[in-house]
């Protein structure tokens, strides 16, 4: 049997398995097609049957979220905890906060963080997790009730040294702290369990930085190598407006770039001059308000109620930094006939498959998500170093990690792109690499 035969056997299965899961199938169909020549050089792959075991995950929760709004009304949602894979260290990724949230989102999330965290070279496995909690328009009170009564349920399944949570979409500071919180209270244990906490209780300097400081870090990398370019003077298109988003933005600016747009779920905002940052944190960070105010408080600002029209804005550079499948076939046709030639993914997943063969098609340098977002992942990886050790590293050397740790995919990706006859794509060379070291510790440790 060939490595293809034996790829297509085993997502026949998953398909048969999860028939109702589009994302989750998405995401192993995009790691499953890069694997056929590691297969074929790897027979022990398939004789330990590492990719049955890779698509299941290893434990899976799912438990009823009851909690009271600030009128005494009670409101049921579901949690989750997908704990896909624990092969190179503890299960290890965010939870989100979010109405899509369904099995199939937690798990694709869970699948795409197995590589992703194996590429970082630090000791973590795979994991994720979150609820279909809209945290839109809830006080602080009402966020934490829900919070606390979230973690009531997951603590009996975290712990340090054997699954980490951190943030995700609409988990930031404020919900760790509140998850934190009744994780030390119910279980009278002061320890990194969650990371993405504030510095006053254990945080790391960095940390809210790192996914999007270590996007351009990761591009700026892949620019030089493959074309000897930067990100001096070029238009930068992002989207999204929260913690990845806000700190492309100012990375890439620092850069030598200017970024044009910014957007959330409602519309976007094109600025012309470059985005004025101080103003996007001000109403996303200061007071959670809505990207459109910012039309309202920059002159020549222009807003326009349609999010996926971020991508009709004409750029060099596209970072997509909102969500899964933001870029479908068209606007990834309409970026492409508007000269970007350059697209790196700062959320998970955000590009289609069908927007992923126009890249490939038009040579569009494409940096994938489980790569070129992995900076939040590998400072969470830094925040449980910190807390073993009992220290806190200064923000410059936390930084300067990431920085090497970003380079570091890179090299990697690319290097096994090469040795596997695809040279230059960097999607097949982050799964591949991503894929080794994890496919390696299973076959050693044995069938569980
Ligand atoms: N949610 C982030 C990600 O998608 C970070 C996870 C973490 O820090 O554990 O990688």
């Amino acid at each position: 049997m060939t490595g293809r035969d034996y790829i297509d056997r085993v997502y026949e299965q998953v398909v048969q398995r999860d028939p109702d899961q589009p994302e989750f199938l998405q995401a192993v169909r995009e790691v499953f097609d890069s694997l056929p020549p590691v297969v074929d050089r790897h027979p022990e792959f398939e004789e330990a049957g590492v990719l049955e075991r890779l698509v299941e995950p290893e434990r899976s929760v799912k438990f009823r979220v009851a909690w009271s709004d600030d009128q005494g009304h009670v409101h049921v949602n579901r949690g989750y905890r997908v704990q896909f894979n624990s092969a190179i260290g503890p299960y290890k990724g965010g939870l989100r906060f979010h109405p899509t949230v369904t099995e199939s989102v937690v798990k694709f999330l869970g699948f795409e963080q197995i590589l992703k965290n194996s590429l970082t070279g630090l000791p973590m496995g795979g994991a994720k997790g979150g609820s279909d909690f809209d945290p839109k328009g809830r006080t602080d009170a009402e966020v934490m009730r829900f919070c606390q009564s979230f973690m009531t349920e997951l603590q009996r399944h975290i712990g340090q040294f054997t699954d980490v949570p951190a943030g995700d979409i609409n988990v930031g500071a404020r919900e760790i702290g509140y998850l934190f919180g009744q994780y030390k209270r119910l279980r009278d244990e002061f320890s990194g369990v969650l990371t993405g906490k504030d510095m006053t209780f254990g945080g790391s300097l960095a940390r809210t930085e790192a996914t999007g400081y270590g996007l351009c870090y990761y591009t700026a990398e892949a620019l030089k190598t493959l074309r000897g370019d930067s990100f001096e003077g070029k238009t930068v298109a992002v989207s999204g407006s929260g913690n990845v988003a806000i700190f492309a933005i100012e990375k890439a600016g620092q850069l030598g770039a200017k970024v044009v747009t910014a957007s959330d779920s409602d519309g976007y905002v094109y600025d012309a001059e470059g985005i004025k940052l101080d103003v996007v944190k001000d109403i996303k960070l200061n007071h959670r308000g809505r990207i459109r105010e910012y039309a309202d408080r920059v002159p020549g600002a222009v807003y326009r109620p349609d999010c996926s029209g971020v991508w009709t804005v004409p750029c060099d550079i596209a970072l997509p930094c909102a969500t899964q499948n933001e870029i479908d076939a068209k606007s990834a046709r309409t970026l492409v006939d508007q000269g970007c030639t350059v697209v790196c993914e700062g959320a998970n997943m955000p590009s289609t498959p069908e927007a992923i063969e126009i890249y490939e098609s038009a040579g569009v340098l494409y940096g994938p998500a489980k790569a070129a977002n992995a900076g939040g992942v590998a400072v969470s990886g830094l925040e449980m170093s910190q807390n073993s050790q009992r220290l806190e590293w200064t923000f410059d050397q936390v930084d300067q990690r990431l920085k090497e740790i970003m380079v570091g995919i890179f090299n990697k990706s690319y290097l096994a792109s090469q040795e596997y006859d695809r040279p230059g794509d960097l999607m097949a060379g982050a799964n591949i690499a991503g894929f080794m070291k994890v496919g390696q510790a299973m076959v050693a440790q044995g069938l569980l």
